[in-house]
């Protein structure tokens, strides 16, 4: 069922504390890690607690946590100290999409270039 944990989501599975992440912010609705792979200074990926394949899904079920997604991008920013950064929510795996429970990538720390690529 939408939004239920899914036994194969590596993100559900930091959610559940099933596997280790560097948690740097949480809220009842979400949890933020620093990404495993980092390509800014800050890169820090927020999830809702609850599954949703993408951002588009989590909006149209759960629309008050995907906002609450974007409030934690400034909770976090504001705590790493970044004057400016960039949200990302890669939908597809054509734009590079690799875990299917929706997250954002908040990058920062560094000139970003626009376009970006
Ligand atoms: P996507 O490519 O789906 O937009 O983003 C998935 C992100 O999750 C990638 O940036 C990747 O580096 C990160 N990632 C993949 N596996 C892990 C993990 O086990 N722990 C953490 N902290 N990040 C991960
Ligand atoms: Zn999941």
């Amino acid at each position: 069922m939408a939004g239920e944990p899914q036994d194969d989501c590596l993100f559900c599975k930091i959610v559940e504390g099933h596997v280790p992440a560097t948690i740097v912010r949480e809220t009842e609705t979400t949890v933020a890690f620093r990404d495993i792979n980092p390509q800014a200074p800050t890169h820090i990926l927020i999830i809702p607690r609850v599954h949703y394949e993408n951002a588009a899904a989590l909006a149209s079920g759960a629309p008050e946590v995907a906002a609450d997604l974007l409030r934690e991008a400034q909770a976090v920013a504001d705590d790493e100290k970044l004057e400016s950064y960039r949200v990302v929510f890669n939908t597809g795996a054509g734009a590079g999409q690799t875990v299917f429970h929706a997250h954002a990538h908040v990058l920062g720390g560094r000139g970003l270039q626009w376009p970006p690529g």
